[in-house]
Order: C-alpha cells, then sequence, then structure tokens
C-alpha cells in the first residue's frame, strides 16, 4: 500500500479555515482574551490558562497488510488539570498539528466548565487519514498509539473519547489495549466505547441531541419558531446528521447538508432517510438524486434560520461572515467561527451559540458514561436524555446572564462564565508548592 499516512492533504487556506500565520491555538487565545478582559481576570490566571500543561508528541512505527512500515505521529494534549481529570477526543485526520489539538484541549477546559463537569481539557490528535487504511492497520495504529499515550492516560487522569473519524470501534480498541496493558478491565478509560463493553444509551446521539436542545433554548429567547425553520448542516457525520435527524424531528426543513466531499442543497427540504441510505451506498452525500450540489463555502450562505456548522474549524471567517444570511448560528463543530467573523455576524444581528455551549452535550454524556463505568450502574436512556436536557437548558441561561450582565455576545459569556470556574477552582488550589 503506498499510502503518505503523515503527509498532509494540500489544501488551500480557505479549506484550512484560517491564514498560515495564525494558528488555531492563535485563535483559541484570542478568544480567551476577549473575555479574560471583560471579567478582569488577574494576570498572571491569563498566563497559565494561555498555556497548555502537559503535551505529549509520539512518533511511531505501524505494520502496513503489506509488510512495510510507516511512522505515524500522534499527539496528546492537557490544557488544565485542576478541575478534575481532563476529558477529551481523539481525531485522526491528515492535517492534524500539534497547535489544533493545543486548541481543541483549551476548548476543552472552558467545554467541561461551561456545563460545570469536573473535568479539565485534553485532546489527541494522529496525524493519518484512516479511511487509507484496513481495519487491520487501523487497529494496529489505534493499539499502538493508546500504548504510546498511555503513561499520561488513565480513568483518573485523563479520558479519552471519539472525535472526527474515530468511533466507538476505535474506542473499544484503545480500552481494551490499555486494558491488557494493566492486566484488568478498565471501562472508565474512555467514553463513546460500544454499549455492551460499558458504553452509554444515548452516547452517540449527545452532541446533535445536545445541540438541539440549546437551539430550543435559543430559539424562545430570540423568536425564532424552529418548527416552521428552514436549516442548513455543514457536515454530516455524528455531530451533523445527529443534529439534523433531531432538527427535522422538531419540524424544520433541512434544506442542504455537505461533507468532505461537497454538498447537496434542495429548497424544498431533502428526504433524510434517503440521504442516509445514499450515504450508506456512496459514502457520500454527493450526487444525491432530487438534490443540486453545492460546494462546502457556498453551502454556508445558503438563506437559512439556522446554520449548523458541524464539520471543521475555521470555516466562516472575515471574508465569507458578511455572506451569512441565517437567524442563529449554532456550532456543532469545535471552532468554526473566526474571531473577526464574530464579530461581524454580532453586527448583523446573528446570534451565534458557541462551540463550548452548542457541541458540549457530547461530553456532558460522556460524563454520564464515566460515571456510569465507575459505578458500574448502568442508567436508561430515558435518564440520560432528560438529564442532558437539564444541563443543557441551565448551561445556556447561565451564557445568556452572563452576556447580559456584561453586554457581549454568547460567545463571550459562555467563555467568561467557564474561565471563572477554573480560575476560582485555581484560587482555591493555589500554586503548587
Ligand atoms: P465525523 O467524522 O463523524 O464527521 C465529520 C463530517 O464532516 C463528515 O461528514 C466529513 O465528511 C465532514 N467533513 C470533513 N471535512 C470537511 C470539510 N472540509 N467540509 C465539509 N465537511 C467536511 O466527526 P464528528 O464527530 O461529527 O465531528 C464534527 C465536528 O464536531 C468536529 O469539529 C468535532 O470536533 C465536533 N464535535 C464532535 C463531538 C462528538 O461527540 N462527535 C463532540 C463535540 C464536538
Amino acid at each position: 500500500m503506498s499510502v503518505t499516512l503523515g503527509v498532509p492533504t494540500p489544501t488551500t487556506e480557505a479549506e484550512r479555515g484560517h491564514a498560515a500565520s495564525e494558528s488555531l491555538f492563535d485563535v483559541a487565545v484570542q478568544q480567551f482574551h476577549i473575555a479574560a478582559e471583560v471579567i478582569g481576570l488577574e494576570h498572571h490566571l491569563r498566563e497559565i490558562f494561555t498555556h497548555c500543561e502537559r503535551e505529549l508528541t509520539v512518533n511511531f512505527p505501524v505494520e502496513m497488510d503489506d509488510g512495510s512500515i510507516h511512522v505515524v505521529t500522534g499527539h496528546r494534549v492537557q490544557h488544565n488539570r485542576l478541575p478534575g481529570p481532563t476529558k477529551g477526543g481523539i481525531r485522526f485526520h491528515e492535517n492534524v498539528s500539534l497547535s489544533e489539538v493545543r486548541a481543541l484541549a483549551m476548548w476543552m477546559t472552558w467545554k467541561c466548565s461551561v456545563v460545570g463537569l469536573p473535568f479539565g481539557g485534553a485532546k489527541g490528535g494522529v496525524e493519518i487519514n484512516p479511511k487509507l487504511l484496513s481495519q487491520n492497520e487501523l487497529q494496529n495504529l489505534t493499539r499502538r498509539y493508546t500504548t504510546e499515550i498511555q503513561p499520561i492516560i488513565g480513568p483518573n487522569k485523563d479520558i479519552p473519547a471519539p472525535d472526527v473519524n474515530t468511533n466507538p470501534q476505535i474506542m473499544a480498541w484503545l480500552m481494551d489495549t490499555y486494558s491488557m496493558n494493566m492486566g484488568y478491565s478498565v471501562p472508565g478509560i474512555t467514553t463513546g466505547k460500544p454499549l455492551a463493553l460499558g458504553g452509554s444509551e444515548g452516547r452517540g446521539e449527545a452532541t446533535g441531541r445536545g445541540c438541539v436542545f440549546v437551539l430550543e433554548e435559543a430559539a424562545k429567547k430570540y423568536d425564532v419558531a424552529l418548527d416552521k425553520s428552514v436549516t442548513v448542516i455543514q457536515g454530516f457525520g455524528n455531530a451533523g446528521s445527529v443534529t439534523a435527524r433531531c432538527m427535522e424531528e422538531i419540524g424544520s426543513r433541512i434544506v442542504a447538508v455537505s461533507d468532505s466531499r461537497g454538498g447537496i442543497y434542495n429548497p424544498k427540504g431533502l428526504d433524510l432517510d434517503a440521504v442516509e441510505a445514499h450515504k450508506a451506498r456512496t459514502g457520500s452525500v454527493v450526487d444525491f438524486f432530487e438534490a443540486e450540489a453545492v460546494s462546502n463555502q457556498d453551502i454556508l450562505e445558503i438563506q437559512c434560520d439556522v446554520l449548523v456548522p458541524a464539520a471543521l474549524e475555521g470555516q466562516i471567517r472575515a471574508d465569507n461572515a458578511d455572506r451569512i444570511k441565517a437567524k442563529l448560528v449554532a456550532e456543532a463543530a469545535n471552532g468554526p467561527t473566526s474571531p473577526e467573523a464574530d464579530a461581524i455576524l454580532h453586527d448583523k444581528g446573528i446570534v451565534v451559540l458557541p462551540d463550548i455551549l452548542a457541541n458540549a452535550g457530547g461530553v456532558t454524556v460522556s460524563y454520564f458514561e464515566w460515571v456510569q463505568a465507575l459505578q458500574a450502574f448502568p442508567w436508561t436512556a430515558d435518564q440520560v436524555n432528560e438529564r442532558l436536557r437539564e444541563i443543557m437548558q441551565r448551561s445556556f441561561h447561565n451564557v445568556v446572564a452572563m452576556s447580559e450582565k456584561h453586554s457581549v455576545d454568547l460567545r463571550t459569556g459562555a467563555l467568561g462564565s467557564a474561565i471563572n470556574r477554573v480560575a476560582e477552582i485555581s484560587r482555591l488550589r493555589g500554586v503548587y508548592p
């Protein structure tokens, strides 16, 4: 197999979503400083919070089915360990970089904090395109990466989960590898596991479902009738497809969806069952009959009530924000909007439900899964979904209260409220030694 496992695919600046000179971590730090200024955070805490506490980069060999051996690079970054064990997904993507993983780890700290979970933030990334690997190669890679990062992960240290291009099967291999290395089963090492291994009811749908719980509250507050709304979704993976389903359930018309190969648009509404069947058959939503093709950039500019970026970061920027026509933007993806675009959308009166709130349903049910694993006592789907709804609703109203108190947008309100909580923990724990 002649694959370039560790070599990034060439993408344009627009596709990557941010200028090469400005890394994703720069964006996360810029957002942080805006909120830190608003809440008047002490200088030393700004210094601490703009660094990741621990970063591990590993380079390891993986044997391919044809006997060739490739060296693959992976990372695990823990941003802040004071609120509790760290928590965050693992992303498999050829363009993953340390800067991206740092940014995602920092956002995880704020995300856990904004919904009140006893976790700090972490993230993992492996620089490969998993679609070029066989199942056997993917399993080898996952097991070796797990062993490489084992010294810093653990059910009371740092608990991974799925993210882009990783799934319950990969979490099962991770859990098995960690357990084999320890000599006993450790279900609390990861979340997003299959149900049979101690996964939680509702975890697979949690990000999309949580996003829609937030959207429902936002729609009441900002006067948008979701049952008569039009929705556009960029990215039709775990987060995007479940958001689409939940929006459809409450009566919204889903007119456009996309994946990495492109998008499809039908102003009369897409039949999601048929789209999913098409995707299962062909591997993509593109070329779906009864829809016209639309690019991943143009899809963002379609007239709609609700726009859900659910793919990758850096999609709404200074150069296209002015053409966004939605009333509500719900960030199912992490980091889809740049700070410049935030200001433009705010001036246009478009409400952005920020990633650390809008997609926090995933980590919330991951937290439920971790609690169930530690107690060896599973909850029902109804218990999971009801507790998720309660947390998402309460968190939305806390964020709104913070934004209104300081007359700032919801992102700054969410970050301000999240940073305040970690700051309080830091002040109480003090500086060791
Ligand atoms: P996924 O791999 O299941 O789906 C990603 C989707 O985006 C796929 O449909 C893929 O084809 C598409 N995509 C990839 N590159 C694209 C591009 N350039 N343009 C348009 N579409 C593209 O991943 P996911 O878990 O759904 O994650 C999507 C986003 O949601 C990520 O930003 C992730 O960090 C975030 N997120 C996911 C979870 C979760 O629980 N899965 C939780 C919180 C946040």
